[in-house]
């Protein structure tokens, strides 16, 4: 049986079990923040939860060895100081679980090529420029493995992870369909938990935001640094005197973060009143960014002296996450007719 019918019965019929990654390919960014580690933190006290750093995702684009250890350690530094609590979930490195890996191996044989090749995140990621290598490509199968070593149910991701979590759920389907009893499949069906409220944030040229872009403001930038990058957000040039319209503006788009609705209306009147310029709505921006993270900052001037620490954290995460997925991947063994002699 190979079709993806009949479906599986829901992930919410069991304690959920929430997964997420995040790739090491620069400095997170405010579209991970308010997309992603936002939706992580607040999950991670209250269910059984693992995240994981993604440096396997990131060789799709990271060439530099020295470049993909340190963006590890400092998305690592970037969890803790946001205020991830090892006590509460495993946060740990994607490679130190083989077990994803070759779970990857035996989802490929399930999926044909063609079904990669509709991805649109794949082809957006070769239009932006890109390396097209077959990692770039697989890129979604490595993800459902990802999610699914750990019997993932709950997936916190941002809006621009939609399509690419189809294939988890797509896989799931075929590996239970195929290899299980119809009454006990193995694999829960994945369900994406995406903030209603937060769509795709924009970068500074108005495309997403992306470490693979070019086009991030980081969580963590400060001074000249982050002036910069706030003052080089794309608008149209519409002269001050002129109303605006808030609705197409990459500046808007990005104060909405921060602001509640009551200011936001306040802003948006203002933009359409026009005398209000984007230059001032930089600035609001820029103090917003400042204030929201001064103490995240400032915990992770503290962390960045405690290496061995981080080690720590992700090295207890990466037993934690082993122990669960090990079990999970010896019935995928077992299942699907791989002899072990060991
Ligand atoms: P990047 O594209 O910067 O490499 P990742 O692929 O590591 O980001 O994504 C990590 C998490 O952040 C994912 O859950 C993703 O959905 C979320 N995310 C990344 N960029 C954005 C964005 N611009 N808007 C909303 N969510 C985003």
């Amino acid at each position: 049986m190979d079709s993806d019918a009949p479906p599986s019965p829901p992930a919410t019929e069991t304690a959920p079990v929430v997964v997420s990654g995040i790739q090491p390919s620069g400095r997170l960014h405010l579209g991970n923040y308010f997309g992603a580690l936002r939706q992580h933190l607040d999950l991670h006290s209250q269910h059984e939860a693992y995240y994981f750093i993604v440096n396997y995702h990131a060789m799709t684009s990271v060439q530099s060895a020295e470049q993909l250890r340190q963006h590890t350690f400092d998305v690592a530094l970037d969890y803790l100081a946001l205020g991830f609590d090892p006590n509460e979930a495993a946060l740990f490195i994607q490679s130190d679980v083989p077990e994803v890996t070759e779970l990857m191996w035996i989802f490929f044989n399930l999926i044909p090529t063609s079904h990669l090749e509709k991805g649109v995140a794949y082809k957006e990621k070769v239009e932006a420029g890109l390396s097209p290598n077959a990692g770039l490509f697989n890129y979604p199968v490595l993800q459902a493995a990802d999610i699914l070593a750990y019997g993932g149910s709950v997936v916190p991701v941002g809006a621009d992870q939609k399509q690419n979590l189809e294939m988890a759920r797509t896989l799931a389907r075929r590996f239970n369909n195929r290899f299980c009893p119809e009454d006990d499949p193995l694999f829960p069906v994945p369900e994406p938990h995406i903030l209603d409220h937060v769509s795709v944030i924009p970068g500074t040229d108005g495309q997403k935001m992306s470490k693979s872009y070019g086009n991030t403001i980081g969580i963590f930038d400060e001074g000249d640094a982050l002036k910069e990058k706030v003052m080089s957000i794309v608008t149209d040039s519409t002269p001050l005197d002129e109303p605006k319209d808030p609705e197409t503006c990459n500046v808007f788009a990005l104060l909405q973060l921060f602001t509640d609705e009551a200011r936001q209306a306040e802003i948006a009147k203002q933009y359409r009143a026009g005398g209000y310029g984007y230059g001032h709505a930089k600035q609001e921006l820029l103090g917003l960014i400042q204030d929201h993270f001064a103490d995240a900052r400032a915990r992770r001037k503290e962390l960045e002296q405690r290496p061995d620490y981080v080690r720590d954290v992700l090295r207890e995460g990466a037993k934690a996450a082993r122990t669960k997925a090990e079990p999970i991947l010896e019935q995928v063994r077992t299942l699907s007719g791989l002899v072990r002699t060991r």
